[in-house]
């Protein structure tokens, strides 16, 4: 791209004007302002006026807005309400976190490190890049993601910063304050806190275990309703680890064509399943159901940190038409998302990621979900439930047959103190009475985790559920 090109493109956007400084921004960060909106701010604000009309004040009242106050994100919310002390005798073991490089046995493939330091050393992805991302990264997104099902060209797509924000954005411009989103229950907690912080409500639609943590078609129809903005799936699934079949996929599809309801595709596990499962995009799936697709390089590739995130537009019908589209672009003129030089870097990373490398990942948490999963099978009043994709798996803690504990939180609490073991409680997604287990920790550290829980439970359980005399002997 040479730089005629994309000064062009920046004021073609409708960016920042370079160069200005906006007063009233703090330390003259560039926040994408236009020139315009400086002209007007100090028009309305001029010293003159200002200072005898308005102020009223006699004292001090700073307080956080009722969007801060609103916003909330129950894992932290949660977890840093917990008593997290772990038994000084045993080194502790976070299997809580959903972060692929913590333990550094999973680092990304040397073409990936690569193609970022070819983009830092070719400086020439120093300055503001558009802001939906620079067409060649698009492009090269578009074409990775690109098949006969569901085309896909560069205006289609939006690079955000990570996958968080593609979220964020999709939610925005579909829904107004008081509209309501369906998301999964159990699920992922970042779309009731992107949410509830804008005024908008969420209704879940429960998944059931049982069936591989499908959804309840019938419970997800019951749900909708006229302001009902927008059908919210992930697939494959945080915290599940579930992968949906075609026929399943097909099924969710049908409700949304019935109901005439967008649907945001939360797919960041897009083809991280496991060795003998398939993943269906859904978009490939449909041809009339407008789908937002979400996706990145932070958990495939294993790079969270370098936070980019995209939105795949499919509206083959033009449903979305211009209008949903120029919305997402303007909410990407607010803040620039994506790095600009993970976006020089992106071109590289699609193309030159080898295969093993994707395949080595998966069969890795493919062996070590199936560790966890026969080891914790025997344990007694325990219910794993076996993944075929992402990093984590879901267990069922019979809760009646440890009457020592009130819920998940209590039981997870207690096995940190216990045995220096941390599995997240799944009431931080709206599901009590689970505990969600990362398998992207190393293989031994695995085995020594299910032994100790398998130690913790065995100390715990109780056959029958009623005979609570024993508690604490
Ligand atoms: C990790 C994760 C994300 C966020 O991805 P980032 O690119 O790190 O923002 C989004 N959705 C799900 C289901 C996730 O597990």
């Amino acid at each position: 791209m040479t730089s005629k090109s994309y000064v062009v493109q920046m004021n073609a956007n409708g960016l920042h004007g370079h160069g200005v400084v906006n007063g009233k921004a703090a330390g003259g960060a560039p926040r994408g302002r236009q020139g315009n909106d400086v002209h007007q701010v100090s028009v309305n604000t001029g010293p003159h006026h200002a200072a005898k009309a308005r102020s009223r004040r006699q004292r001090w009242d700073v307080r956080p807005s009722e969007m801060a106050v609103k916003t909330r994100n129950p894992i932290r919310a949660i977890v840093d309400g917990m008593k997290l002390t772990p038994n000084p005798e045993k080194a502790m073991i976070a299997l809580s976190i959903g972060d692929p490089t913590v333990f550094g046995n999973l680092p990304t493939d040397d073409s990936v490190h690569q193609a970022l330091k070819q983009a830092v050393e070719s400086q020439r992805y120093n300055g503001y890049a558009p802001s939906i991302g620079y067409q060649k990264s698009r492009e090269a997104v578009a074409n990775f993601y690109n098949s006969p099902l569901a085309p896909l060209e560069a205006k289609d797509v939006v690079l955000t910063s990570g996958c968080s924000q593609a979220i964020e954005l999709c939610i925005n411009v579909l829904s107004n304050p008081g509209d309501n989103i369906l998301i999964p229950c159990p699920g992922f907690s970042l779309y009731k806190t992107i949410a509830v912080a804008v005024g908008v409500n969420v209704k879940l639609y429960n998944l059931l275990p049982k069936q591989s943590w499908e959804v309840d078609l019938e419970h997800l129809e019951s749900l909708i309703d006229e302001k009902t903005s927008c059908l919210v799936l992930t697939n494959p699934s945080n915290p599940c680890g579930s992968v949906y079949s075609k026929e399943h996929l097909q099924g969710i599809l049908k409700l949304a064509s019935k109901h005439c309801l967008p649907i945001l595709a939360d797919e960041i596990y897009g083809d991280m399943v496991f060795p003998g499962c398939t993943f269906h995009s859904l978009a490939t799936l449909s041809s009339d159901v407008p789908i937002l697709s979400c996706g990145g390089l932070a958990k495939r590739w294993l790079v969270p940190g370098w936070r980019m995130g995209w939105i795949l537009i499919h509206d083959r019908n033009n449903v979305f038409g211009s209008e949903i589209r120029q919305g997402l672009v303007k909410l990407t003129q607010v803040i620039l998302g994506a790095c600009t030089l993970v976006q020089g870097a992106l071109e590289s990373i699609l193309l030159n990621t080898p295969q093993h490398f994707y395949h080595s990942t998966t069969s890795f948490l493919k062996a070590n979900s199936e560790i966890c999963f026969k080891e914790l099978s025997t344990v007694p009043g325990l219910t794993p439930v076996m993944p075929s994709g992402a990093m984590y798996i879901m267990v069922g803690i019979d809760i009646d047959h440890f009457p020592g504990f009130e819920n998940d939180v209590d039981f997870t609490e207690r096995m940190v103190m216990e045995q220096s073991v941390f599995c997240l409680p799944t009431t931080v997604f709206d599901y009590p009475n689970y505990f969600r287990i990362v398998v992207t920790v190393p293989e031994e550290m695995m085995l020594e985790a299910c032994a100790r829980i398998r130690q913790f439970c065995q100390h715990h359980y109780r056959p029958h559920s009623q005979d609570s005399s024993e508690l604490d002997q």
